[in-house]
């Protein structure tokens, strides 16, 4: 298969990808794994593309699969309406419109030399698995990888396989938390941003990756903050109501920025402010 290379796309020309499997991450979440009918389209860790369902419509959703693999497209989605419901009901087979990749990606180059942390709350650990799938592929280039990864419950964890397999591999030094345990759970219990003080990394020498509910990523940078991590080297990935994707039409404006043109990844400093006025 052809895989083209491309800078960050303008284009609205959707292409037609076939579903290849869906799979239950919890129960209101699962990961579609698409292939192109076409040629495949690389892109960066951090970037989203727009999804068409046929006769339902559009939503914008983060590429969670292997960068280096981008003929295996996958998307990890939550059902809260139309279109992400339709997406979790989908069958092998199906052809969805793909558009993208669009957005500004994650800036793994920042963290080579230094410690890559990464930091995952809930559905978060979608759009920062392509970073830590590139960056494993790449170890050499990174002193630590850390991944703390919180979610409520263990039944809300996603991407459990990945889980087992890194929390096995001494490349990666990952810390998994829920809010509330069930019965038969043995590990931490806690927010997620509550592991930020004691894990182990250079907070002067390293990059972190954020993604996670808002209240959450405003936590996690003041537990940084608080460690001594340079705020430009804080990134968080943002969510807002998104249309055209491609910065003309301005639903998924933040203030004075359009997150699909100038995001959705972010330096803290960017964001903090706007972040933390309400209903903005
Ligand atoms: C850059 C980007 C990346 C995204 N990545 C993912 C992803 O990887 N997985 C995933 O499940 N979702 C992701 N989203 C959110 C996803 O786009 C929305 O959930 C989806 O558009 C909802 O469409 P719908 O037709 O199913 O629901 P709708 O009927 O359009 O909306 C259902 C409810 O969700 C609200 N809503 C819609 N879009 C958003 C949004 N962006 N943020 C907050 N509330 C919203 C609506 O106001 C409404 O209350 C991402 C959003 C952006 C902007």
């Amino acid at each position: 298969m052809t895989i083209v290379d491309t800078p960050p796309q303008r284009t609205l020309t959707t292409r037609p990808y076939v579903v290849s499997t869906v799979r239950q991450q919890t129960h209101d979440i699962v990961t579609v794994d698409i292939r192109p009918e076409r040629e495949a389209i690389a892109f960066a860790p951090g970037q989203f593309d727009m999804i068409y369902v046929y006769g339902v419509g559009e939503a914008a959703l983060s590429i969670s699969s292997d960068p280096a693999a981008p003929q295996l497209l996958s998307h990890t989605i939550r059902a809260v309406g139309w279109v992400t419901r339709a997406l979790n009901h989908l069958q092998p087979g199906t052809t969805i419109g793909v558009r993208g990749p669009y957005g500004r990606p994650w800036p793994l180059a920042d963290a080579e030399g230094r410690d890559l942390v990464v930091i995952a709350g809930g559905i978060g650990l979608a759009p920062v698995r392509p970073a830590l799938l590139a960056a494993l592929a790449q170890r050499e280039r990174f002193r630590r990888v850390v991944l703390l990864v919180g979610a409520r419950s263990p039944r809300d964890l996603v991407f459990r396989d990945d889980l087992d397999v890194w929390a096995a591999d001494p490349a990666i030094d990952v810390h998994v938390t829920v809010d509330s345990a069930v019965r038969g759970w043995v590990g931490r219990v806690g927010v997620v941003t509550k592991l930020i003080p004691a894990v182990p990394f250079d907070p002067e020498d390293a990059v972190a990756l954020v993604c996670g509910p808002e209240v959450m990523m405003r936590f996690a940078a003041e537990g940084l903050i608080a460690r001594g991590m340079p705020t430009d080297r804080i990134h968080v990935t943002l969510e807002r109501n998104m249309r055209c994707g491609v910065g003309t039409c301005g639903h998924c404006q933040l203030g004075p920025t359009l997150l699909c043109r100038d995001g959705p990844v972010y330096a803290w400093p960017e964001v903090g402010e706007l972040m933390s006025v309400r209903e903005l």
